[in-house]
């Protein structure tokens, strides 16, 4: 049916990943993942078959939270058509929407007063080649329409950091959007990143996942 979803979890948290960190937000988690990135942390979403629900269900548990940030993310959301009529509805009852994707899908349908963020996979998380490459000019298209955009580069080695540097100078995209490079704590150390962000004068926003530092031991629900 074309307003049922496949959710893996929604649940209400502190924002942990964007510019808008540290907010409170309701999480519409959908399951499901075109790709497979060494370093993911929410298998869960695409090795579970998720719950089928209507857009109604998921609207009426927003209920308890009036006028919170909500942001939908996954696995990929983008992958579920009927995401499109729930972003429509989500802003009709007046919330700030976020929606989390992975660069791999096109992002054009994407109402503009969705904030995206969106990830450039790099070498180290085995999908490099999965960037849809349109989406940058789509996200050209989208901050004439007003967009708060985002990017982020998911970091877990130097090499990583330096090819990220070099999409950053070579797409200008400091001058886009904010961009966020976050590195995979185990792989990357956060001080090693932020010498090199720090050496380089790289325009971009070094972030650690807030979630993890406030629930070190919540792999879910957080
Ligand atoms: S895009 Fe996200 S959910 Fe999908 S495999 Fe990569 S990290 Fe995991």
């Amino acid at each position: 049916m074309a307003d049922r979803l496949r959710i893996s979890e929604l649940f209400y948290s502190i924002q942990g990943e964007s510019t808008r960190a540290g907010l409170p937000c309701a999480f519409i988690r959908l399951s499901g993942c075109n790709l497979r990135c060494t370093y993911c942390d929410s298998r869960y979403t695409w090795d579970e078959p998720g719950q089928k629900m209507t857009t109604g269900r998921i609207t009426d548990w927003l209920k308890d939270f009036p006028g919170v940030m909500v942001e939908i993310t996954g696995g990929e959301p983008l992958l579920q058509e009927a995401v499109y009529p729930l972003m429509e509805e989500l802003l009709a009852d007046g919330h700030e929407v976020l929606i989390e994707t992975s660069g791999s899908m096109n992002i054009e349908q994407v109402p503009p007063q969705v904030g995206v963020i969106m990830d450039l996979k790099c070498p180290g998380s085995g999908m490099m080649d999965k960037n849809d490459w349109h989406n940058l000019a789509a996200l050209h298209s989208r901050r004439k329409l007003g967009s708060r955009d985002e990017i982020k580069f998911v970091l877990s080695s130097v090499r990583d950091y330096t090819w990220a540097g070099r999409i950053v100078r070579e797409h200008r995209l400091a001058d886009l959007v904010p961009v966020l490079f976050s590195p995979v704590i185990d792989q990357l150390a956060p001080d090693l990143l932020a010498r090199l962000i720090m050496e380089e004068q790289l325009p971009v926003r070094l972030q650690l996942q807030l979630h993890s530092q406030i629930w070190p031991n919540i792999k879910r629900g957080v």
